[in-house]
């Protein structure tokens, strides 16, 4: 029953090391709790799986340095890695432009509405006559 607990928690260690070179927790836990002395080395020989880092990175909410090309934190102005500024735009942009395109697309609506409302006011001034004779 130890050697259970042991293997268990012996099988986090080249999960964590797989994790982070961005390999799926789950598979290198169970590969590390089977057969831990072979999981081990070849977690620490694996080459960092790139797509995988991404993922996690954007699941994460991070986003690449435009020089490095390493993942920093979304509010980010100096990257960590290179130590050189990030343009606040290359994500700011992007929310802001967003943001301009449900302003303007608000803007319009509002427009609309207010357009609807006029018509209809100059609709109600053309039955008024109708409705005083009543
Ligand atoms: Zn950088």
């Amino acid at each position: 029953m130890e050697i259970f607990m042991v293997a268990i928690l012996l099988g986090l260690i080249p999960a964590a090391i797989a994790r982070s070179k961005g390999r799926s927790f789950g598979l290198w836990w169970l590969y590390g709790f089977l057969i831990f002395i072979v999981a081990l080395p070849h977690a620490l020989l694996l080459r960092p799986n790139m797509q995988g880092l991404y993922e996690q990175a954007k699941s994460t909410g991070l986003r690449k340095c435009t020089s490095c090309a390493e993942f920093v934190r979304p509010d980010a102005v100096v990257c960590k890695h290179c130590g050189r500024d990030i343009p606040v735009s290359s994500l700011a942009a992007e929310t802001s432009r967003q943001q301009e395109t449900s302003d303007a697309l608000s803007a319009r609506s509002r427009a609309q509405n207010f357009e609807n409302s006029t018509t209809l006011v100059q609709d109600r001034q053309k039955l008024a006559p109708t409705f005083g004779r009543r």
